[in-house]
């Protein structure tokens, strides 16, 4: 597997999968079929969360080859990352919350053997270490594979579901605050509460193509309990009513200025911010950093050709805030830091989930219903 870091590719990959594996999504995105052989899934989640390429332009380019029922099932998927973003935005307490019991639960299990044997891949489970490995080696799972992972490391292992998100952050590519935390909390059974999800051998053995056999899981283990209840506080994502000419700051979930809402206002310079592990909460492998930091490079390169005035600086180089916009870098480690250093800046915010966000205080079934009519406002 290969995620190179450039808008370039993309789009390459955008296409190719529209072309040739689109029309067989629904059928076959279930199977894990291996590293060496993902073209029934489409791949793009690392350039999706850096908004390398747009769900917009994805949902656009899909409704291009095929009808929208025959493009449901995918389009769906894309926007159960919108949603899961603008669940927690409205519930960011839920993302705080988690760094806090996180902190103390690494400190707690930082010599736990159980917990040093499942981050280095030596359980005894034969797939479980082989996902491991495969998570570090490519950055990038497999939906079932994150599902499948994430219920063993809960249920069988008995380990905190907090750790295991964390491990994933540190090493997926598309490592988002939303869809990592959400997915996590969902599978342990206090997202939807009281249902969690339980791998099984059967199931493992029949969707990874009988790749894995001989399977000993706790397939039995009630959901996790947790105490806590968060109701929702209400947000305002308004833009201002002139954008006047003002420097703009462009977060690691932006990075295709061209392809923004905002493309065509003039700022007086692009700043790219961008975000080093001492100021993270949850410090990034060595090839996420590198990987993050080759995105924004791409992404001053190709401003740089359009001569737009940019640079990249730390965030921690935000000086003064009155002149400038930032696209909203959503909850999570950006935002976090803004926050915590009382940096106050106009944000400008996606159409895409200003119309979106609105549905996402009940669940995707809900939400669901709400997706023709948010597509029909960019289509
Ligand atoms: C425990 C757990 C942790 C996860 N952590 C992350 C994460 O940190 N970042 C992340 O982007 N996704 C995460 N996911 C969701 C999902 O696994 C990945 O988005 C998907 O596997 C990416 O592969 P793809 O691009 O080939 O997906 P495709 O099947 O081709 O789907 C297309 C796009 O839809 C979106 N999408 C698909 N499935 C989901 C889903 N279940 N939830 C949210 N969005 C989805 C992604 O943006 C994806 O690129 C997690 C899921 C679980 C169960």
């Amino acid at each position: 597997m290969n995620f190179e870091p450039s808008r370039a590719k993309a789009l390459n990959k955008l296409n190719d999968f529209v072309e040739n594996n689109l029309s067989e999504y629904s059928k076959l995105r279930n199977f894990d079929f291996g590293p060496e052989n993902r073209s029934n899934v489409s791949c793009l989640s690392p350039y999706i969360t850096h908004g390398v390429i747009s769900e917009k332009e994805v949902i656009e380019k899909s409704l291009n080859k095929f009808s929208f029922s025959k493009n449901e099932k995918f389009i769906q998927e894309v926007l159960w990352r919108t949603y899961w973003k603008g669940w927690l935005e409205l519930r960011p307490n839920v993302w705080s919350d988690y760094l806090t019991e996180l902190n103390k639960i690494r400190e707690e299990f930082k010599s736990n053997q159980k917990y040093l044997d499942a981050i280095e891949g030596k359980t005894n489970i034969e797939c479980f270490n082989a996902w491991t490995n495969e998570l570090k080696a490519n950055n990038y799972l497999h939906n079932h594979t994150r599902m499948w992972f994430a219920s063993i490391w809960i249920f069988t292992l008995e380990l905190p579901w907090q750790l295991g998100a964390e491990f994933f952050m540190r090493h997926l590519f598309d490592g988002d605050a939303a869809s990592n935390t959400l997915g996590w909390r969902w599978v342990a059974g206090v997202q939807t509460r009281g249902k969690h999800y339980l791998a099984s051998e059967w199931n493992i053995k029949k969707f990874t193509n009988n790749r894995f056999n001989n399977i000993k899981l706790n397939e039995n283990a009630p959901p996790k309990v947790s105490e806590k209840t968060y109701s929702i506080i209400k947000q305002d994502f308004n833009n201002p009513q002139n954008i006047e000419d003002k420097n703009l700051l462009i977060f690691e979930n932006n990075l295709s200025f061209e392809i923004t809402d905002f493309q065509n206002y003039k700022f007086k310079k692009v700043y790219l911010i961008s975000n080093k592990n001492e100021n993270r909460s949850i410090k990034l492998s060595e090839k996420v950093v590198k990987f993050k930091s080759l995105l924004i490079e791409n992404q001053e390169q190709r401003l740089k050709a359009k001569s737009i005035d940019c640079e990249v600086i730390d965030i921690s180089e935000i000086k003064t805030t009155e002149d400038c916009y930032g696209l909203y870098p959503t909850v999570g480690e950006n935002l976090d830091y803004l926050n915590l250093n009382n940096s106050k800046i106009d944000f400008l915010y996606r159409k895409l989930d200003k119309n979106s966000w609105q549905y996402c205080n009940k669940g995707f079934f809900n939400f669901k219903n709400f997706i023709p009519k948010i597509i029909s406002s960019f289509i």
